[in-house]
């Protein structure tokens, strides 16, 4: 096994693409202890909730309000999605300082709901970008299903990289590739990485799984041998996709920070803090979650006598 990074970065995204599938929508106040206990746990990047609109997304209709609440956490990143620059507006009204925004790679998805190719897509976020700038706002951008789709297949590597030139041509250099339908498999998650990290070395990539079909663990490996080191996970592997039949969460962080533990990978992050978020989060929901770690406890911490 060559070339694994010595530190990666994970951000912790089950505040948002978790809690979006949920059927119990949280209390604002439930969400802050958890974003203050995820930033306690050593987080330095927190996925905090999107500016959806709130009939399409309900579990996140309080997004500005958890922004309020919490106020800053020195030293951490809270970034939010958005699907739009009415989006922007309500960031900058929250005190909200990064958002992400997101274009589906499937052509013929973008094609049949919003009758403009991706790249189309992503040249009209030039608005929000504008004015994420005056507003002193980061802003990144998130390319879902870049390696398959339920629609078309597999992706074809031009189409990925007309997505990534449209970004950069907006001013957008940070950019995840999403693996929304879990249809992503090790050797392509690593020539796509190997590809895009040498292509466009201006960029700062992000890689989000989701473990529909149990290789997302794998496709963080895959990843991280072609050079990548930052990635999304969420608290126990809460999470789904509305559009994605059968779809599973993200990678859950504790699995994710287990295996960074016993390979000697640092994170930052406490795991034993986190499986305590993930226990009260079950409690919370009042159910199962898709987490090993949670379930069977770290290997180190078994007692064989
Ligand atoms: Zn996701």
């Amino acid at each position: 096994m060559n070339h694994l990074p010595s530190a990666v970065t994970l951000c912790e995204v089950g505040l948002r693409d978790g809690l979006q599938n949920e059927k119990t929508i949280l209390p604002t106040e439930k969400k802050v202890e958890l974003l203050r206990g995820l930033a306690g746990a050593g987080f330095r990047v927190i996925e905090v909730g999107s500016f959806m609109h709130p009939k399409a997304v309900p579990q996140m209709a309080d997004t500005d309000e958890v922004y309020k609440a919490v106020g800053e956490l020195p030293g951490v990143e809270l970034r939010a999605l958005i699907p739009n620059l009415r989006g922007v507006k309500r960031a900058a009204e929250c005190g909200c300082k990064k958002v992400k925004l997101n274009v589906s790679a499937s052509r013929q998805h973008n094609l049949k709901n919003l009758n403009m190719t991706p790249e189309e897509s992503v040249a009209g976020f030039a608005g929000c970008v504008q004015a994420a700038g005056e507003n002193g706002i980061a802003i990144s951008g998130s390319i879902s299903m870049p390696f398959a789709s339920p629609w078309e297949g597999r992706i074809p590597l031009a189409d990925v990289e007309a997505i990534i030139e449209a970004y950069l041509k907006v001013g957008i250099t940070e950019i995840s590739l999403s693996d929304a339908s879990g249809m992503a498999v090790p050797n392509q998650v690593y020539q796509l990485c190997a590809h895009v990290g040498e292509k466009y070395p201006q960029v700062s990539w992000w890689l989000h799984f989701h473990n529909t079909r149990g290789l997302a663990m794998a496709n963080i490996m895959a990843a991280m041998e072609a050079g990548m080191t930052q990635f999304d996970s969420s608290f126990g592997g809460l999470g789904g996709c509305p559009f994605v039949p059968g779809a599973a969460g993200n990678i859950s962080t504790e699995d994710v920070l287990n295996m960074c533990d016993e390979m000697g990978i640092q994170t930052g992050v406490d795991i034993l803090k986190v499986m305590e978020l993930s226990r009260t989060l079950r409690e919370l929901l009042g159910h199962d979650m898709d987490s090993y770690i949670l379930r069977a406890g770290r290997a180190r911490d078994l007692v064989l006598s």
